[in-house]
């Protein structure tokens, strides 16, 4: 593994202890060196620790743990989510389990509403996001019950021969009124590309309901970790094995520290120096706000679909985090081609392109790939989650253990 051949010895001390880190001192080298302290480093970091015995060192070019679900007290004590609204969910108990050796949960169903001009009255209005059977009677001033808005939604869709973009699952589902006035402004202004441009797996992450559930998701497990995310992050990483360097990028740490092995969650592009040109991610700029009164929304989120209105949604943490507090503060979602890369944007040319980077990453020895940057996937937490378990039973099978040093 280049990386590791030409990594030199480490000195002694880690990087300053800042929010969410430990600085121990490091005198010795590293059987593994993580990149990212984000949810697919940290669990790895953790795996390896703790079932292999091995020494780790996991660096974050951010000064603070956590990745994107980093979550800290604002100026006036409210608990916010500084990369945007996290809510976690997963089907997975295997998942859950894991993570809950790190965490309490506090029970929390998601919901958001979507602010829309009623295609019938012109009035404004917030409906339930995803679109359910409340969402068309209030939206047309009808009173149809479950069995009816089935064939009304039927009769208003499209007929779709293939199902390949994110406007063809919802005109397929729902005709194109119900579309424009909820994905294609939404779309175009969160990935700067028209649904019919992107894969369909896009819009289908929101489904369309024809009952009154009017929960954003509808997994078995939906909870908070109860002390928050960062809380989580530092448990998982308290492990005498495991050294963590806030604020280093691996251009430093890889002068910094011997090592035999990487674990590589940034993005995939940058890891082999964009040889095959750059992957398209979308990013996102944040405007975190506080209020001078206990409550803001009506919900955890409102969504606003209109390509008027610069940002996509608004979100309210003390719905998420349960948190008592005379304040409040919410955050709105700013699309932006520049800034941190957040989303890998699917569709079929830069699959194309992710694949030339997966082949480099497959013959790199000694090296894993691992999270949504590195694996170019539009994974949420528990994906990324279940996909660093994975990768640690591979090693667990092909990776000879360390002696003990
Ligand atoms: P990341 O969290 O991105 O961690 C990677 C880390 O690597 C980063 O901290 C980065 O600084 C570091 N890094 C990269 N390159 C280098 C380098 N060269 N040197 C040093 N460090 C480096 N998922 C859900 O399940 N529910 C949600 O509600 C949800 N909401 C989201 C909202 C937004 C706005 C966004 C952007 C994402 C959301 N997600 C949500 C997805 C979730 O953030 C990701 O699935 C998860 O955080 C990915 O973890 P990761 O470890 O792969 O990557
Ligand atoms: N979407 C939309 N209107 C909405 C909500 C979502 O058009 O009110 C589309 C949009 O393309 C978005 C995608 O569905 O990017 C996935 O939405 P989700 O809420 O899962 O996005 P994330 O939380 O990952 O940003």
């Amino acid at each position: 593994m280049a990386a590791a051949a030409s990594a030199a010895q480490p000195s002694a001390g880690g990087a300053p202890a800042t929010e969410g880190t430990k600085a121990k001192p490091s005198c010795a080298g590293y059987d593994w060196l993580i990149v990212g302290a984000g949810f697919a480093g940290a669990v790895l970091a953790e795996r390896i620790a703790s079932q292999r015995g091995e020494r780790v060192v996991v660096v974050d070019r951010r000064d603070h743990i956590g990745g994107n679900a980093y979550d800290h007290l604002d100026a006036a004590g409210v608990l916010i989510h500084r990369y945007g609204p996290h809510i976690f969910h997963t089907n997975s108990e295997q998942i859950f389990s894991y993570l809950s050796r790190f965490t309490g949960w506090r029970p929390y169903e998601h919901r958001v509403l979507a602010e829309v001009k009623s295609p019938a009255t012109g009035e404004t209005m917030q409906v339930p996001m995803p679109i359910n059977l409340d969402t068309i009677n209030r939206l047309y001033g009808l009173s149809l019950t479950e069995d009816d808005v089935e064939s009304w939604l039927a009769s208003r869709a499209e007929q779709v021969d293939q199902v390949r973009t994110s406007e063809d699952v919802v005109v397929g589902k729902v005709g194109r009124e119900l579309y424009e006035l909820f994905f294609r402004g939404y779309t175009r202004k969160q990935w700067a590309l028209d649904p019919s441009e992107l894969d369909k797996s896009v819009t289908a992450r929101v489904p369309t309901r024809t009952n009154r559930d009017d929960r954003y998701f509808t997994d078995r497990f939906q909870a908070m970790p109860a002390e928050g995310y960062t809380a989580m992050f530092r448990r998982i990483l308290d492990h005498p094995l495991i050294t963590v360097c806030t604020g280093m990028p691996f251009e430093d740490a890889r002068r910094r520290f011997a090592f035999r092995r990487l674990v590589w969650t940034g993005p995939v592009d940058e890891y082999f120096g964009f040889r095959f040109g750059k992957l398209p991610y979308r990013s996102l700029r944040f405007r975190h706000e506080t209020l001078d009164r206990e409550w803001a929304l009506p919900t955890g989120t409102v969504n606003h679909p209109d390509e008027a209105t610069p940002f996509t949604r608004v979100s309210e943490y003390k719905w998420m985090t349960g948190q008592t507090h005379p304040k409040t503060s919410v955050t709105y979602e700013y699309p932006s081609a520049e800034g941190d890369p957040y989303y890998p944007i699917p569709r079929p040319e830069n699959a194309a392109l992710y694949k030339r980077y997966e082949a480099l990453a497959d013959a790199e020895a000694d090296t894993w790939f691992v999270g949504r940057l590195a694996t170019y996937r539009y994974y949420n937490m528990d994906q990324v989650v279940g996909q660093a378990l994975a990768t640690f039973e591979r090693i667990q099978k092909t990776v000879p253990r360390e002696a003990a040093n």
